[in-house]
């Protein structure tokens, strides 16, 4: 497998995600009760949590598929879903239209546990879809950059194979190629190799360490209790919708909850 190589910011005291007290309510269903959170650039971020603690919903709320209930959010100093306009001298907050959402979206790559590939395209017209329709890149332009990905990521002998001829590894490691297509600053995961059969689970944490090791900032929420130790540089647990417990890789061996002990004992 070629390394894997990010688009990594030269080093910045800019957080690159900055969640201030963030709260999100389906209704009367308060999922997220006041989470505070700071990803700096290059840095991979390892969230930690039971099913329903509201992990999805945080990254969502990031990646603007969900508006905040309240709180704030910044990707990159910049404020998420509002801008800065001076109203008759005084500093007003306007909310961002569609196109200006959009754009700030471009910033980030998600990645989500079902890869939702197009069935009818190959694994090369998948990684090419965004940057022709999205980014109106020339149709060899982005072929070029979808070889490139797909190579990357491992997937260069495949490039003409349809999702069905993929193993579901192969699928997520297309999804991945996909989203860095679009050459995102931030990658989300969101339980990437829960969907996936046992043996398939390493050679997509293996696309994604060798990510982390170029330098890219990433967000992932998963179970692998090892891949989180190993790669991340801070791990977080989530209960409940707020964050209990912060740290090191080394709050993994070492909690100090009661919640996170239990959660451990589950997922070991
Ligand atoms: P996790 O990813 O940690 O399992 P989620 O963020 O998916 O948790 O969900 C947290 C809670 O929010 C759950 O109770 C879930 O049912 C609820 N929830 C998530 N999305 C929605 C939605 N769009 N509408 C209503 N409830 C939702
Ligand atoms: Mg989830």
């Amino acid at each position: 497998m070629t390394q894997v190589t990010a688009n990594p910011k030269p080093s910045s005291n800019i957080p690159a995600v900055k969640a201030t007290q963030v709260h999100k309510a389906f209704g009367s269903l308060h999922v997220l009760k006041g989470v505070d959170l700071t990803v700096m650039p290059g840095t991979v971020t390892v969230i930690l949590g039971p099913s329903g603690s509201g992990k999805s919903t945080f990254l969502r709320l990031i990646n603007q598929l969900e508006t905040l209930t309240g709180g704030s959010i910044e990707v990159d100093g910049e404020l998420i879903g509002y801008k800065h306009v001076n109203v008759r001298g005084e500093d007003k907050l306007q909310t961002l239209n569609e196109r200006e959402i959009a754009k700030q979206r471009e910033k980030l790559g998600m990645v989500f546990q079902r890869f939702n590939l197009f069935p009818h395209k190959t694994a090369l017209e998948n990684v090419m879809e965004a940057p022709v329709h999205v980014a109106h890149m020339s149709h060899s332009q982005a072929r070029e950059l979808a070889v490139q990905e797909l190579e990357r990521v491992g997937l260069g002998e495949r490039l003409d194979y349809y999702p069905m001829q993929l193993s579901g590894g192969q699928q997520q490691r297309v999804a991945i190629a996909r989203a860095l297509a679009m050459r995102p600053e931030i990658m989300l995961f969101d339980e990437p190799t829960s969907a996936l059969d046992p043996e398939l689970v390493g050679e997509v944490l293996n696309v994604m360490r060798s990510l982390a090791d170029a330098g890219m900032t990433m967000i992932v929420v998963t179970h692998e209790i090892g891949f989180a130790k190993e790669v991340a540089d801070q791990i977080v647990f989530m209960d409940g919708g707020v964050v209990v417990e912060q740290g090191g890789p080394e709050i993994v061996d070492h909690p100090s909850s009661p919640r996170f002990q239990d959660f451990l004992n589950h997922v070991l």
